[in-house]
Order: C-alpha cells, then structure tokens, then sequence
C-alpha cells in the first residue's frame, strides 16, 4: 500500500472498512491481546510522508462518511466523510465550515489529524481550531466524546495527533454563513517579506500566497462584496467566482496532473511552518537554491500566514507562515533521494528558529 507520497510502501496485516464506532472498538480490543493495539487509520491517504500506512491492521475510514445533522451552528460529520461531502450537505442552507482545504478530497478525520491549514485560516485558525466535539476510540477500545471543557486531554491529542492518540469516528464543526460568490484579486511581489507583510496586513475573506518563477504572488479574495479590492492592495488582475467553482478551483489541475501521469508520481513534498518573523530569511535562502529541477514540472510552492488557533500537537508558532515546497519527482528532474535532501536541509533550517513540519512529524509504526 502507498499513499500520495509514493516514497515508501507497507503491506497492513489486515485491511479492514469499520462501518460504525463499535466495530472499531471491538477491533481494538481483539487485536490488543495484552498490549498496544496496532491499528492506524487511513483517510483519503493523501498524506505524503507515509503517515497513513502500517504493516499492522489499516482501518479503511471512507466507509464511514455520513453527514447527520446540518443547522445554523454546527454540522455533525462522520470521520470518513471528506470535506467536498461537506460542502455539499451544508451549502444548499447557505453554511460552511470556516475553513477549507484548497483541495476538497481529504477526509475530515485526515485533516483534523494534521491540522488543515486553509485561505482563511489567518482569520479562522485551524480547521483543528473550529471543532466543537469529536467522538473517538481511544488505544484501548473505549468509544468517548471530547471537547474542549470534557476529557479535553484526548480532544488536544487528537487534534494534529496524526491517528496515533485514537480513531476519530465523528466530528461536530462550527459552520458559519457561505457567500453566493467571491471576487479573487492578484497582487505581484518581488520579495518574500513584501508577500508576508501583505499577507498579514490585509483585511480579505480568503488570502493565498504561492511563487511563480521569481515573482511572489499574492491572491486575496472577498466574499459577497462588489466595493472593490482590499484596502492597500494594487491589484494585477481580478476574477469573480461563484463561491462553489472557487472552493473546488484545484479540480481542474488535479484533472491535468492524472492525464498527464504526473499525479501517480512520487511527491517528496516539504512543508513547515515557521514563525513570521524569520519566515522570509528562509524562504528566500530555500527559493535560491531551488530550480525547476528540484520542484518537478507543476512547480509548486505555497506562502501562507495564518494563526493556529489553539491546537497544542501542532506546536506551531502563534503568528505562523506555512512554506510547502509541493514536489513531483518528475521525469529529467532531481531524483526522490535529492528532493528528500533537500527537505532535510529545509527541516533543519526551520527547527533551528522554532518552526515545525507540516504535516506533524509522526514515528512511523
Ligand atoms: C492535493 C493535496 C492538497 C492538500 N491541500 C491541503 C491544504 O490545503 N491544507 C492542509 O492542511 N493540508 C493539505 N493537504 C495535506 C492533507 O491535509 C493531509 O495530508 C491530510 O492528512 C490528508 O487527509 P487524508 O484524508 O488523505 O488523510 P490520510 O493521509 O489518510 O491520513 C493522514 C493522517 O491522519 C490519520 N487519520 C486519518 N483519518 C483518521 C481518523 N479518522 N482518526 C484518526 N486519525 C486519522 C492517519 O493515521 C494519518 O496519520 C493536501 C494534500 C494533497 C495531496
């Protein structure tokens, strides 16, 4: 078995689709005989470090993807469920969760487990921050409920707890008013500091960052408003979106990548995130070194500034800059062994001013 990553494989002992909470717990209790069961779950595994696999029982969760209740506040959710299912069942009454992943075929479960770092997370914080229960069975087979004022102990282990805490079987999500459409500017920066003070300086619904050859490029984007850009902000160009198209806008490129073979390719992608304040400093001495050759063809590199919000596994600085190198070992590029290097060196430069990688790093099983 591979995930996305494509950078190493496990053969699970047993595969197996758990249809409730029970059944998983019963799971747990068998396979434990004494000691620590050796069960992880497993999303969409759209993971890329190998945080999804295990050569003990893999738990399938997709089979477990029911959307229960949507009202004004919250949606109840099965873990399997993925965030486009979501969307779905809560955007015809007009509700969303606060924060979406750019790409929407990652279960709830898969992201809450990582964090789920969104456009809006410099508002939000954390797909992680905007949870209000989870239900999950625990390491030894007990199915509890947890928030953050009941066994809040379990509620912050699981959050960006990357499966090794429990199975989280159900959430219950705050969701907020969905716009009908978005207006997306793009600004052009020549540095890594003008994108990242920009990003922290502007007021927009939906703030992206991403470098474009050398130029670093800035998209903000407001909901429901038609009285121009973002106070500061000297646009390029701008497009307007319904909120739909604009939410899923990577399906088009995802389309692209499959026919062109390059989405089954291996992806030593590097992610950290680090304070903003030595933010800059590193990505300009990673961007210097990094060719198309050390990118692969998509050349994909993401800035984002964003606030955490209050999730203790993820260990992120409070005023945070996520920089995801997203690498394809594409053919004629740098092979898997020198792009892992290379996300080594960057690892190491990040840890020494306090930053982490993105996902968590895990131990794997
Ligand atoms: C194209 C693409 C775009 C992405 N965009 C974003 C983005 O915008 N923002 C962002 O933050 N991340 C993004 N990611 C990364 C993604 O959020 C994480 O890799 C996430 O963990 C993947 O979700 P998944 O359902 O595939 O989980 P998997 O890869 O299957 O699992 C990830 C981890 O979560 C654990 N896990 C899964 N389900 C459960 C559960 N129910 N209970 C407990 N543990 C569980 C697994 O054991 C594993 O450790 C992207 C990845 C891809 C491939």
């Amino acid at each position: 078995m591979f995930d996305f990553g494509r950078l190493s494989s496990r053969s699970p002992r047993m595969v197996v689709c758990p249809s409730s909470a029970l059944e998983i717990s019963a799971l747990i209790r068998e396979s434990a005989g004494g000691g620590p069961a050796d069960l992880l779950a497993r999303g969409c595994g759209h993971s890329s470090r190998g945080e999804s696999l295990t050569s003990g029982v893999s738990l399938d969760l997709r089979g477990l993807a029911t959307i229960h209740d949507v009202t004004g506040d919250c949606v109840v959710v099965d873990a399997g469920a993925s965030w486009r299912e979501v969307l779905k069942a809560t955007l015809p009454l007009h509700r969303m969760p606060p924060v979406l992943t750019d790409y929407l075929d990652l279960t709830v479960g898969g992201t809450l487990s990582a964090a789920g770092i969104g456009g809006t997370s410099h508002i939000h914080g954390t797909q992680a921050a905007n949870v209000i229960e989870l239900e999950a069975v625990t390491r030894e087979g007990e199915i509890v409920a947890c928030s953050s004022t009941s066994r809040s102990d379990l509620f912050d282990a699981l959050r960006s707890g990357m499966g090794r805490h429990g199975v989280i079987t159900k959430a219950t999500l705050r969701v907020i008013e969905a716009p009908e459409r978005v207006l997306s500017y793009r600004a052009v920066y020549t540095s890594a500091a003008e994108l990242i003070a920009a990003q922290g300086r502007l007021v927009a619904d939906h703030i992206s960052g991403q470098v474009k050859s050398s130029d670093f490029e800035l998209n903000a984007v407001v909901y429901d408003k038609v009285d121009g850009p973002p106070s500061g902000l000297s646009p390029v160009d701008a497009e307007e979106l319904a909120f739909i198209e604009f939410a899923d806008r990577l399906s088009p490129d995802v389309e692209k990548l499959i026919e062109l073979g390059e989405w089954d390719l291996p992806h030593p992608w590097g992610q950290v995130i680090l304070p903003a304040d030595h933010a800059a400093a590193i990505i300009e001495e990673t961007m210097a070194e990094t060719t198309t050759a050390d990118l692969g063809f998509g050349e994909v590199v993401l800035i984002k500034r964003f606030r955490p919000g209050p999730v203790p596994m993820l260990r992120a600085p409070s005023d945070a800059v996520l920089f995801a190198l997203l690498r394809t070992a594409s053919p004629g590029c740098r092979t898997v062994a020198e792009m892992s290097m290379a996300n080594e060196r960057l690892y190491q430069r990040a840890s020494a001013v306090g930053g982490v990688t993105y996902p968590p790093s895990v131990v794997s099983s």
